[in-house]
């Protein structure tokens, strides 16, 4: 168990506040030279000694860490601290105080050359401003923690290639949505977890002790029950170097394989121009999402998928869309090229009606004819849990009921289907929207309890019979 924090580290505080208000404007700072400090000499990039991002901008994140757990214990403050960047900025998120949407945020991470400590500064601030080594560039998905919320939370967990589980340790542990988050990992496949046991800073060594040792009989018997627990104060910046130190060792890049055909999740959509735009200065309609497998560029064609969806003699059809990538962005910088990594923005030809308020949410990108099928019935080998685990009691996980309408996730898309054929472990779900995946393709299924749809296990994507 690292110590606790250092006096140090609690003037960390003090900085993240202006640093936030200078926060706005810092793409356009990352092109003017740091003028004042004369020592520096790799000029372009140095641009100003706290900012977290500044000399890796041009840099692609190279995987994608989400921040779960129970609603107030800390992700997006530890996403801040990470980052610099509050992820909360939806209006009714800065009302309500909770995470609505997905949050997404850069930072890299750095060694301290002299004491061998992370950071996400260019300086070691133990070592009198000793410059620290870049060692790698890290895109955090902050996930909403509210028990209604598990539909975006699930999506968040499709391009997630590890996890940091945030528990507060002045709460009875588990929580709610701190099993139901972890069983969302599990679903999704997900490996790698560091746990972050938060707001210490609240507590006396005791009570951090006996909360640690509650967190430890909750990891035991999941697949996770080695993972790393680090307590840390995410508002105090309290053994933040210990946390990276956990991630580097537990949540390693993936290997990804770029001569893939390439799939791109999209997880919003929008239309960038405003009102009264003259039509040459209109841009076509972008797409933001998580890039899974293989290679984007500049220039080529794309097809989206399922793409429209027309109703056509009282059947829901989908019309694959054909467009051309006009330019990409990755973390406000332009790139011509992105790999497996981060969030994107792909900005298209599309007319951007077509892409206005997330309507292409839950679609998938790739090269023309080289995606994955389209379904409107889904045959799923089915893995039930035992247990609901999301609500305060815990109640039996039922058998799936012939006619039951399920909520079922798989890539970033979410959509409703109802049971219309079932035989001992598949079942075959009729969509209310088509969902473009592959076959083998992990899907989440949740079931309305009570008021809410609750996670229950997931399904394996099978082939569908070709009698009919
Ligand atoms: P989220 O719902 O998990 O994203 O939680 P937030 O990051 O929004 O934090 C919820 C509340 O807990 C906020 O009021 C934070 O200021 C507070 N908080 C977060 N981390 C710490 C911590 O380390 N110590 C203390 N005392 N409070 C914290
Ligand atoms: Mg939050
Ligand atoms: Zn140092």
């Amino acid at each position: 168990m690292p110590k606790k924090a250092e006096s140090k580290e609690k003037k960390a505080k003090k900085t993240t506040k202006k640093e936030k208000s200078s926060k706005k404007d810092d793409s356009s700072k990352s092109k003017i030279p740091n003028t004042k400090d004369k020592k520096s000499t790799k000029k372009k990039t140095e641009i100003k000694k706290d900012d977290p991002v500044a000399s890796e901008k041009f840099q692609q994140p190279e995987i994608n860490i989400g921040l779960v757990g129970h609603v107030d214990h800390g992700k997006t403050t530890l996403t801040e601290r990470l980052s610099g960047k509050w992820t909360d900025t939806h209006s009714e998120e800065v009302k309500r105080g909770i995470t609505i949407k997905l949050g997404y945020a850069d930072a890299s991470f750095y060694l301290c050359p002299k004491c061998k400590k992370y950071t996400v500064k260019q300086k070691c601030h133990d070592c009198g401003e000793v410059e620290t080594k870049f060692i790698r560039k890290v895109s955090f998905v902050d996930a909403p923690g509210h028990e209604s919320l598990m539909a975006t939370m699930l999506a968040g967990a499709t391009v997630m290639d590890g996890a940091i589980l945030l528990i507060a340790a002045n709460e009875q542990c588990p929580q709610p949505q701190t099993r139901e988050h972890l069983m969302a990992l599990q679903m999704a496949g997900i490996k790698n977890i560091v746990v972050a046991q938060n707001k210490i800073d609240l507590l006396d060594d005791e009570r951090i002790m006996k909360n640690y040792q509650q967190i430890k009989n909750f990891l035991k018997g999941t697949p996770y029950e080695n993972a790393p627990i680090i307590p840390i104060s995410a508002q105090r910046g309290v053994n933040i170097q210990h946390l990276i130190a956990a991630i580097q060792k537990t949540i390693p890049t993936p290997k990804r394989d770029s001569t893939k055909d390439p799939l791109f999740l999209v997880a919003r959509s929008f239309d960038i121009n405003k009102p009264g735009y003259t039509p040459e200065r209109l841009v076509g309609g972008i797409l933001g999402g998580a890039l899974q497998q293989g290679t984007l560029s500049v220039g080529q064609e794309i097809e989206i998928r399922p793409g429209r969806i027309l109703e056509e003699q009282n059947q829901l059809v989908a019309k694959p869309i054909l467009t051309t990538i006009e330019s990409i962005s990755s973390g406000n910088v332009k790139v011509n090229k992105i790999t497996p990594g981060g969030s994107m923005g792909i900005m298209t030809k599309l007319d951007p009606a077509v892409v206005k308020s997330d309507s292409l949410v839950g679609n998938v990108v790739g090269l023309p004819d080289k995606l994955p099928p389209v379904w409107h019935e889904l045959k799923l080998e089915a893995h039930l849990l035992e247990r609901v685990v999301g609500s305060q009691e815990e109640l039996k996980v039922e058998p799936i009921k012939m006619g039951e309408v399920l909520m079922l996730n798989v890539n970033s898309a979410a959509t409703v289907g109802q049971v219309i054929d079932m035989s001992k472990n598949t079942v075959i779900c009729k969509l209310r929207l088509p969902v473009c995946a592959e076959l083998e393709a992990r899907v989440s299924i949740s079931r309305r309890v009570g008021t809410r749809f609750r996670l229950i296990g997931y399904g394996i994507i099978q082939e569908l019979d070709k009698k009919k």
